[in-house]
């Protein structure tokens, strides 16, 4: 492969590693906002079904309450029952004993249908709090990995600035100068590879003399439509990626 054409390859290479870590490392307090948002949501549900949980409670709390006065009530009139004189009163206190009575029933069947209802809301508070202990651990993780990935970016971005100004000092001026127009007008994409007869970047077929030429790698050619550098990678090129850089 032409020396020249190897270099802009690689040159590329770091270009766009360093596009791509700069907006990692730049999205990273972006990145760091979301996990915490999905901590606050976890954390949500938990007091939603805590509350959930209080305002049954509560509602238990005065119903039993009722429950006590109405029983209460209820055997005040049985009492009174056995001290009627005549049966006018008799009747009147059998009516008050039997309203009272449903009353009491309806109170029982309320609360019952709370102490079922605490039961679901009991699960759902347990279902929180181990959701939101899974995604404590899952974000405390997913912060670490992303930590160590930005120390990692950062070391590996330094890294680069010396391997580019190294690289650029051996490349020809002239094949320098056509990378940096194109870069300039390309979103800072300057090289592609050809691949079945076409660019892959803007996909134009090329002529089958270019694309001949091309294949040979022994020259600065650009393409007819985009004007990057073409470079030929194989038929099936896993190899050599312009956007995979390692770091030396
Ligand atoms: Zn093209």
């Amino acid at each position: 492969m032409n020396p020249d054409l190897e270099r802009l390859i690689r040159l590329q290479q770091i270009d766009t590693f360093v596009e791509s870590a700069r907006r990692t490392v730049a999205d990273q307090p972006a990145h760091v906002q979301a996990l915490e948002s999905r901590l606050d949501e976890a954390k949500r549900r938990l007091t939603v079904a805590q509350e959930a949980l209080s305002a049954n409670q509560a509602a238990r709390r005065t119903l039993e309450k009722d429950l006590a006065a109405q029983q209460g009530r209820l055997s005040k009139f049985k009492d009174q029952l056995m001290e009627v004189k005549t049966n006018r009163e008799y009747t009147a206190m059998l009516k008050e004993i039997d309203v009272a009575q449903q009353e009491v029933r309806r109170t029982e069947d309320r609360l019952l249908e709370r102490m079922l209802e605490a039961d679901e809301l009991s699960g759902a508070v347990k279902t929180a709090e181990k959701g939101l202990a899974a995604e404590r651990t899952e974000i405390q993780q997913e912060r670490e990995a992303l930590d160590q990935e930005i120390a990692k970016l950062k070391t590996d971005l330094d890294a680069s600035v010396g391997q580019r100004q190294a690289l650029v000092k051996q490349i020809d001026p002239r094949a320098l100068s056509i990378f940096e127009t194109v870069a300039r007008g390309r979103k800072g994409l300057a090289v592609a590879e050809a691949k079945d007869g076409l660019c892959t970047i803007c996909h134009v077929r090329l002529r089958p003399q270019k694309f001949n030429d091309i294949r040979r790698n022994d020259d600065i050619l650009q393409c007819d439509s985009c004007q990057r550098i073409l470079y030929y990678a194989g038929p099936a090129s896993a190899a050599a990626s312009t956007s995979e850089w390692i770091p030396d």
